[in-house]
């Protein structure tokens, strides 16, 4: 084995060659940055692997899972608590790296880190004997298991050294639950409505600023106008729903969602209000109108494709069958490297995930330091920083891709690693 960190010695495992770690890579060179301390930039600072024993309906469940702490030399780390059956270190350490990146390219005093917790929450209806889908039984789970989260780690989130918020699988009330565990406005973000430092907008902030990305790819790559554009989402969660529903309101025409569950299709463009309506109460969008898949909701001709759900679904193969005019990754990395590649080269530009997904972390710099303040920020005033924080980073990757000749997603992380470059630099952590 060829292992190049200290990690991977003590796993006796090698990291996957990822887009994040290639194009770190890429940019350390052009930046003349030596291997030892592109190694640095590319491995994380410290992972936990822990157990937690989750006391529910009479019953001890067992979950594992890790957190990553990529990197602080720029703040506290930062980024998501991920709940899904198939979360696993690498995929942990690469959504980590993946923090560090986005909040550098942002411009935000956080750095990068990550919890992934394995549990498969269908699998657990066998354990507890049900039969039919039962969504409160399903929404009790993840917040007994966050809570058991909560109680191990409750001292860094206090202190301040992590500051988590939702990712897959989580929302505000699993951070309600973090909140009851540390009593500190400023040890989670993401917190629901009412509770001690909430912030209105961060809900939907993410969704809203992949809705702003998707504006600015077709009005200012594309040169379309968003009334009428055609678009095709993946995922109807919490980012995939308040893109979905921010496009519809500028004008945009959606015209397929898609999520685990099943697909909802219509040409002349789908009521997302009505189709949000249906997914609240059938907990998927499937049944609302004519069905479609996921592999035929990423080839379809649109405008504007948004991969909103898991990571990795596009590849080198089906980015052969692309056939939308641009892509904006509101998941995070959706796009494999290889994938990537294949776009680059068949001119479909894509706005990467550190910058149209950053929505939510915008909103998590302004919930942070604002979390004393019993005076509420208004909610047109966070998507309005949204936008300003998007248009900044986006104006200066693409005039830096301009410059050097490489892709807006390659130029991102060069902005990004310059900057924890500068940082570590000056606090001697390299
Ligand atoms: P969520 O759990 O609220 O929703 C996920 C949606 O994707 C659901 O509709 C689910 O059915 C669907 N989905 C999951 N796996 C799928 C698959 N393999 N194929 C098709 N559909 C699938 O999650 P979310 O918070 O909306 O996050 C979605 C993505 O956005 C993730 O990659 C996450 O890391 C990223 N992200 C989220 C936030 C945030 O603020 N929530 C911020 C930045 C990035």
């Amino acid at each position: 084995m060829n292992a190049e960190s200290g990690m991977e010695i003590l796993l006796e495992s090698k990291e996957p060659t990822t887009r994040s770690i290639e194009f770190i890579r890429r940019a350390g060179e052009r930046l003349g940055l030596g291997r030892g301390i592109i190694n640095d930039m590319i491995n994380p600072q410290k992972v936990t692997v822990f157990r937690l024993p989750v006391k529910f309906w009479g019953k001890v469940v067992v979950v594992w899972g890790c957190m990553s702490l990529h990197n602080d030399a720029r703040g506290p780390y930062k980024g998501g608590i991920r709940i899904a059956p198939d979360v696993s270190i690498w995929e942990t350490v690469e959504l980590s790296r993946l923090m560090t990146l986005k909040t550098a390219v942002m411009d935000i005093e956080f750095g990068g880190g990550k919890t992934g917790i394995r549990a498969d929450i269908r699998e657990m209806y066998n354990i507890f004997g049900l039969k039919e889908r039962d969504r409160d039984f399903e929404e009790a789970m993840s917040l007994d298991i966050c809570e058991e989260f909560a109680a191990q780690f409750k001292g860094l989130f206090r202190d301040h050294v992590y500051v988590p918020a939702p990712d897959m699988g989580t929302g505000p009330a699993e951070m309600a639950f973090i909140y009851n565990q540390t009593l500190d406005p400023a040890s989670v973000t993401g917190k629901p409505e009412g509770v001690h430092g909430w912030l209105p907008g961060r809900k939907e902030s993410t969704g809203y600023g992949v809705s702003h990305a998707a504006k600015r790819l077709l009005e200012d790559i594309l040169g379309l106008r968003v009334e009428g554009a055609r678009v095709a989402i993946q995922g109807f969660g919490n980012v995939g729903m308040h893109a979905a529903l921010f496009l519809a309101e500028l004008g945009a025409k959606v015209v397929a969602v898609t999520d685990l569950y099943g697909g909802a299709y219509d040409p002349s463009g789908l009521d997302i209000q009505a189709l949000a309506r249906h997914a609240r109460k059938a907990g998927t969008v499937a049944g609302f109108t004519t069905s479609i898949t996921n592999e035929e909701l990423l080839a379809l001709d649109v405008d504007v494709l948004l991969p909103c759900a898991a990571g990795h679904v596009l590849n080198e193969e089906n980015c052969k069958a692309v056939r939308a005019k641009g892509i904006v990754e509101g998941a995070n990395m959706p796009t494999t490297l290889e994938g990537m590649d294949v776009l680059v080269e068949r001119g479909i530009p894509v706005i990467p995930d550190i910058i149209a997904n950053a929505g939510g972390v915008v909103a998590s710099m302004e919930e942070y330091s604002r979390s004393l303040s019993a005076l509420k920020t208004r909610r047109e005033d966070v998507l309005r920083t949204v936008t300003e924080k998007i248009d900044e980073s986006l104006d200066a990757a693409m005039q830096q891709a301009s410059e050097q000749g490489i892709s807006i997603a390659e130029a991102s992380v060069q902005i990004a690693i310059d900057r924890v470059y500068q940082a570590m630099k000056r606090r001697r952590l390299i």
